[in-house]
């Protein structure tokens, strides 16, 4: 049975100072959440160490939204695994639409990264996903196939069960349009007979496939009901303690 799991990504949202009380308004509404579910919370880098300090020892785990691959060097500007492990990051999130689209992320880059972070115990989350214009043009499996195959390849079968997923169609981020939950279970289902053919039934099972695009209250529980769909990742309701509490709370309902 794969666990659920929930993630905020904050974005560049978020002073050091309104992150520290959103994660303590959020500590404070799901402290009694079994752990049933991982939640996970990514704000901006210049808020982890204090949104660490803030959940440590609590049911919330911390992300982070982008590392680079190496493990340090003449790299300006960038962050690297060894640090976010330092911080107390448990996930990054690779290759968010608005990476790919507005920071020249490739497939090459989303794989190195993935590499490294896996390499050392981060688990990655790699997103995936079509535009509008790929999706009216027929060639949404064709994306999918290409940001998987190309951006997991030469990742280990035995390093894949570690890996998540995050199904982000880039029409439904930020913009209100929710993909149906028909459209995500598709998509989840062709991502996981993907993920079979690349590592077999038994890894693929174990994947965690999150969906994101517009997730709110009023829409997780029918996304959740679908059987590939493992979890989400919110960025826009995950700004606010109400919202982001309900879609956690309504997600481990579903699926307890
Ligand atoms: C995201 O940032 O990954 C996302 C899905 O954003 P939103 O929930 O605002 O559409």
């Amino acid at each position: 049975m794969r666990k659920t799991i929930i993630a905020g990504n904050w974005k560049m949202f978020k002073t050091t100072s309104e992150a520290i009380e959103l994660a303590n308004g959020l500590q404070r509404e799901l402290y009694k959440l079994e752990e049933t579910v991982d939640i996970l919370l990514c704000p901006p880098f210049t808020a982890l160490s204090e949104v660490s300090e803030v959940i440590t020892g609590s049911n919330i785990k911390l992300g982070a939204q982008n590392v680079y691959w190496k493990d340090e060097g003449a790299f300006t500007g960038e962050i690297s695994p060894l640090m976010l492990k330092d911080l107390g990051c448990a996930f990054v999130i690779i290759g968010h639409s608005e990476r790919r689209q507005f920071f020249g992320e490739t497939n090459e880059s989303v794989n190195n990264k993935a590499k490294a972070a896996l390499g050392h115990g981060l688990t990655p989350i790699i997103c995936v996903g079509e535009t509008l214009q790929e999706r009216e043009a027929g060639s949404t499996f064709k994306v999918l196939e290409d940001h998987v195959q190309n951006g997991l390849k030469g990742i280990e079968e035995s390093a894949a069960a570690a890996m998540v997923i995050a199904y982000e169609p880039v029409w439904a981020i930020g913009t209100g349009k929710t993909a149906t939950s028909q459209q995500a279970q598709e998509a989840h289902e062709y991502i996981r007979g993907l993920l079979a053919k690349m590592y077999g039934q038994e890894a693929a099972a174990q994947v965690r496939i999150q969906y994101g695009g517009s997730v709110k209250p009023e829409n997780i529980s029918e996304l959740m009901a679908q059987p590939d769909v493992d979890g989400a990742l919110v960025g826009g309701a995950s700004l606010k303690v109400e919202t982001f509490a309900q879609i956690v709370k309504k997600a481990a309902e579903v699926k307890k």
